[in-house]
């Protein structure tokens, strides 16, 4: 079966002014690294519906978004997550890719797929917008996942140099999603504590500025990944960022290229063993884009082996 790569051009409509590091140029820069990979099947991405948003976020906060974007310009929601036009329509693209992309895989059409969106979503909270993002889509697509009666547990596997205080925030509670995050502290938004364990399905690895390659896998094939194993998953999605490149300008992690290819090969194995190889992958950060189309196209060519 093949990999499968879903984006859709509403993605590329979001705007949140000239200067701020979450630009459209992201998704080409990431759609230009994928170029000339072989056995790729590139799909559009339906918008997410609104009983697939509602699983996560409260009807209110949605119709709130939606209400706030501007027919031009830009309104700002905190003080570095902003909506313009096109704005709501590139969220619902982005977290309907991962619908979409779950479903291909559950249904027996795909193993593994990239979702290549944008804005990100792992900062949002339940009734939250910030961190860039205004939907959470890793947890929609956790949530739609689990309606499936043969899908019981999902594990969310983060390695953006953010920790995802909303992906967090929405599951510490539920124990048929387990959420496992490597990230930079101290760094935005601040938690990521390794004593936030939810009701035992978080697992928090920080690390330090200046940690590289090493530290990372070090952290992730010692504790994250056993831990994932541990948990059984039926389905692996992960939150793809890839801001602790050593070019990124947001963070001072020191990852290179070769690192996202060896995390998202230890993914494949684990999912592999666990979960007939399922994964599904949705872009987060990542700010410099010479490192976004280089880890990326390692990311994707880890997925498609
Ligand atoms: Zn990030």
């Amino acid at each position: 079966m093949s990999t499968i790569i879903i984006q859709h051009d509403d993605c590329l409509r979001h705007n949140p002014g000239p200067s701020h590091p979450e630009s459209a140029l992201r998704v080409k820069a990431v759609m230009a690294g994928l170029d000339g990979l072989r056995s790729l099947e590139i799909l559009p991405a339906p918008r997410a519906t609104a009983g697939q948003i509602s699983r996560v976020h409260p009807q209110a906060f949605w119709a709130d978004i939606t209400l706030k974007e501007p027919a031009e310009g830009v309104v700002g929601i905190d003080v570095d997550t902003f909506l313009s036009n096109g704005s709501v329509d590139a969220a619902l693209r982005a977290s309907g890719a991962l619908c979409f992309a779950i479903d291909q895989i559950l249904d027996n059409r795909a193993l593994r797929a990239f979702c290549a969106v944008r804005p990100p979503g792992h900062h949002s909270e339940q009734a939250v917008a910030m961190g860039f993002c205004l939907l959470n889509h890793v947890a929609i697509g956790a949530m739609h996942a689990l309606q499936r009666p043969d899908i019981k547990r999902v594990a969310i596997i983060d390695f953006d140099v953010h920790h995802g205080n909303g992906t967090q925030a929405i599951f510490e509670q539920n124990p048929d999603v387990m959420y496992v995050s490597s990230h930079q502290l101290p760094l935005y938004p601040g938690t990521g504590q390794t004593d936030e364990t939810g009701c035992g399905n978080i697992l928090n690895l920080p690390l330090a500025p200046g940690d590289g390659g090493k530290s990372f896998r070090h952290a992730w094939s010692s504790k994250g990944l056993p831990a994932i194993h541990g948990f059984e998953p039926d389905l692996i999605l992960i939150s793809a960022g890839f801001d602790a490149h050593q070019r990124d300008p947001l963070a001072q992690m020191e990852l290179q290229d070769a690192d996202y290819h060896w995390i998202t090969d230890q993914i494949c194995d684990l999912a592999d063993d666990s979960c007939h190889g399922r994964v599904a992958s949705i872009l987060e950060g990542g700010y410099d884009l010479e490192a976004l189309a280089g880890s990326s196209r390692a990311h994707v060519q880890a997925l498609a082996c």
